[in-house]
């Protein structure tokens, strides 16, 4: 299936690893012009290099999403290097493990600032360009837990949960205003990455290249229908009605 995104512009942050790079790579098979984001200079180099062999326009930018001032700047380079923005991957590492009543106020904030307000920071400064083409698919990737929290995961269950709030509220203002921008969250179950390793998970676990594929699938052009979903990639791992 053509998903009928060739040359358009997307920004994959916290791209460089794991199910952002997946997703990256999905778009750009599809002939999405992309920009990836991350921390790291090195590994951001090494994700160019393998979405290059897609034959499209690829750019990196190192920035810290926990940083306020870096969605504004995300975006900006986005419309400076590519043109535009027409697909937004808002993504976040995850925050460390805890128990409800072990974790600080401190604990608390950061997750709240890098799993919740970061995805809202982008959002917010990618939609004023999407109005402007008339056309936008914005995914947000966030976790099972907004259906089923995950027992010691506590400062994930609380970001997920408020972006998912967010993000269904906002999906309808933009619906209703006619903007042709579409807002989903895309919910992965266990899929092996370093995030899954670091928390010592083990046993079955989704390709992070299928997870890459249901987004790049989001974002596209049949896709239009499809808004304020939480589209949960689990390998039937949650029960919820
Ligand atoms: P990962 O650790 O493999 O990759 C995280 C990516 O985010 C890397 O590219 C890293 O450089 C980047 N990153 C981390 N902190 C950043 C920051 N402050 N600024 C910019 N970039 C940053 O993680 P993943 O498995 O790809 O998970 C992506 C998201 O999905 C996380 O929020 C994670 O908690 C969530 N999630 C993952 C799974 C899974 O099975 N992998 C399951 C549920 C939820």
């Amino acid at each position: 299936m053509d998903l009928g995104i060739e040359g358009k512009a997307a920004l994959v942050v916290a791209g460089s690893r794991g199910l952002g790079r997946a997703t990256a790579l999905a778009l750009a098979a599809e002939g999405a012009r992309v920009m990836v984001s991350a921390r790291d200079e090195a590994s951001l180099a090494d994700t160019a290099s393998e979405l290059r062999t897609a034959d499209v326009e690829v750019a990196t930018v190192a920035a810290d999403i926990t940083d306020p001032g870096a969605p504004a700047q995300l975006v900006a380079a986005a419309v400076d290097r590519l043109g535009g923005i027409d697909i937004l991957i808002a993504n976040a590492g995850g925050p460390p493990a805890g128990r409800a009543l072990d974790v600080s106020e401190d604990e608390l904030v950061a997750a709240l600032n890098a799993n919740l307000l970061s995805a809202i920071r982008l959002i917010d400064c990618a939609v004023p360009v999407m109005r402007e083409s008339g056309w936008g698919r914005i995914c947000c990737i966030t976790s099972f837990s907004v259906i089923q929290p995950v027992p010691s995961l506590a400062l994930s269950n609380m970001a997920r949960a408020g972006l998912w709030a967010w993000a269904q509220t906002a999906a309808q203002d933009l619906a209703a205003e006619g903007s042709g921008i579409t807002l989903n969250l895309v919910c992965p179950g266990h899929h092996a990455t370093d995030r899954m390793r670091e928390l010592g998970v083990s046993g079955t676990m989704g390709d992070p290249h299928d997870f890459g594929s249901v987004t790049a699938f989001l974002c596209s052009q049949q896709a239009r229908f499809i808004t304020g979903a939480a589209i949960v990639v689990d390998g039937g791992a949650t029960l919820a009605l």
